[in-house]
């Protein structure tokens, strides 16, 4: 059994959107291993996306992810990694296939609801950034 971090970001939570999101992953077949609501401080949002410290969007991306509170889940189930990305779509929301969370809420390329893990190594780290091992069943 694979698990991933998903997390629905300040936009989807201030938009209401938590109870769809869930519910898309759920109709999927994908179990919620562990939640919680975070509000990070832009030194936090620094850290969680440090792999993207030198991209232009750096500074705009950890200020929005600071901005309101997002929630955090832990997701679970086969082949989860791949999954979740194909319910989130392209980090582009015009590029976003139909049906997809990106496509159907997402307002501007940053302002795109949700975030999923890309890799086995990454969903580990991730994980381990928002929950420890207590808060996980
Ligand atoms: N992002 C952005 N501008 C870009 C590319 C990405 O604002 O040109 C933001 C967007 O919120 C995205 C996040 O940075 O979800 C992380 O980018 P990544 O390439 O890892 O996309 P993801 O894995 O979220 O699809
Ligand atoms: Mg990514």
């Amino acid at each position: 059994m694979e698990r991933t971090l998903s997390i629905i970001k300040p936009d989807g939570v201030e938009r209401k959107l938590v109870g769809e999101v869930v519910k898309r992953f759920e109709g999927a077949g994908i179990r919620i291993a562990a939640v919680k609501m975070v509000h990070l401080t832009k030194d936090q949002a620094r850290l969680f996306y440090a792999v993207h410290r030198e991209r232009p969007f750096f500074e705009s991306l950890t200020e929005f992810m600071s901005s309101g509170p997002l929630v955090a889940m832990v997701l679970e189930g086969e082949n989860v990694i791949q999954k979740n990305r194909e319910i989130m779509g392209a980090t582009n929301y015009k590029e976003a296939a139909p049906g997809t969370l990106r496509h159907d809420f997402a307002t501007d390329i940053e302002k795109n609801v949700v975030h999923g893990s890309d890799a086995p190594q990454t969903a580990n780290q991730e994980i381990a950034f928002f929950f420890n091992a207590l808060e996980i069943s």
